[in-house]
């Protein structure tokens, strides 16, 4: 497996290989990762993970400076799992001195759900996006439904800008418990670790709600946000949008993503199911 760090051998090495399918992220690798990387190999002979904490992706309120970086362990399970080359570069590289921030801002897509609970996060979401695509050229781009808002927003961004780049969605891997998979969850205490169940119960509950012929999502909302609420976590939202347009629902007469983000003591937690 190549690891390569800087921008110039990133290039030359990728120059050797014909279809790549890309899979940024953020390292802390866990199973949906390599589920990521498992579809990655559906589309391309060759496979590239990026292991990259963006630092303009973060307020400076939050997690960076103490976002996991098991850089030894992620190139194991990168190996173990067949990856062929990763991009690994320190900022200094991505972001050089004097070099100015230009940013990708869709804001018909980021002022809601997340980016009002994070302002400024998908323009930096964008920017490494962007950024990554360019010195790496994919063919094939792979990212997890759990950030849904994410997805939508790059797939908006290689529409309009024209990066000759497919997009693939990739389903939420859960514990087996229903826990969505997520390299924020080892901030959880035990007991964090137990509470936080109520998001995924939320919102398998509402599903379920749904399936018995519930379309009022002011009623499914409110049947999510019950075990949340119960369990004394603070919720940012839960909502029931358009997975295109991202706009709040009434009624589901369609594909509609019902999601949420909370805090679970200190360690927000973000979560969501498509339901019709
Ligand atoms: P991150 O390292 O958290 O930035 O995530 C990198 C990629 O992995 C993103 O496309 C995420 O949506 C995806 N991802 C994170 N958690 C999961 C999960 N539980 N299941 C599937 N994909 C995930």
């Amino acid at each position: 497996m190549i690891v390569a760090r800087t921008v110039a051998e990133c290039r030359a090495r990728r120059k050797e290989m014909r279809k790549l399918s890309l899979v940024p992220t953020m390292g802390a690798l866990h199973a949906g990762h390599i589920s990521l990387i498992e579809t990655a190999r559906k589309h391309a002979s060759r496979v590239m993970v990026s292991i990259f904490v963006n630092p303009t992706q973060f307020a400076p309120t939050e997690d960076f400076s103490k976002y996991p970086r098991p850089i030894g362990s992620d190139l194991a399970m990168c190996e173990a799992a067949g990856v062929d080359m990763v991009f690994n570069p320190p900022p200094e590289e991505l972001y050089r001195p004097g070099v100015p921030d230009i940013v990708v801002d869709i804001s018909s897509l980021s002022g809601v759900l997340e980016g009002k609970h994070r302002p400024g996060h998908f323009k930096g979401v964008c920017q490494i996006c962007a950024k990554l695509f360019n010195i790496i050229r994919p063919d094939f781009a792979c990212f997890g439904q759990k950030d849904f808002q994410q997805l939508r927003i790059l797939t908006a961004m290689v529409e309009a800008l024209d990066f000759p780049i497919k997009i693939v969605e990739c389903p939420t891997l859960r514990e087996p418990d229903g826990l969505a998979m997520s390299s924020r969850n080892q901030y959880l205490t035990a007991d964090d670790r137990q509470r936080a169940l109520c998001i995924s119960r939320g919102l398998f509950a509402g599903e379920a709600e749904f399936k018995q012929g519930i379309t009022q999502t002011n009623r499914l909302i409110a049947t999510i946000q019950k075990p949340i609420l119960e369990q004394h976590v603070n919720i940012d939202y839960v909502a029931a949008v358009d997975p295109i347009t991202l706009k709040n629902v009434e009624l589901v007469i369609g594909p509609t993503v019902l999601a949420v983000a909370a805090r679970v003591g200190n360690t927000r937690l973000i979560d969501n199911l498509v339901i019709g």
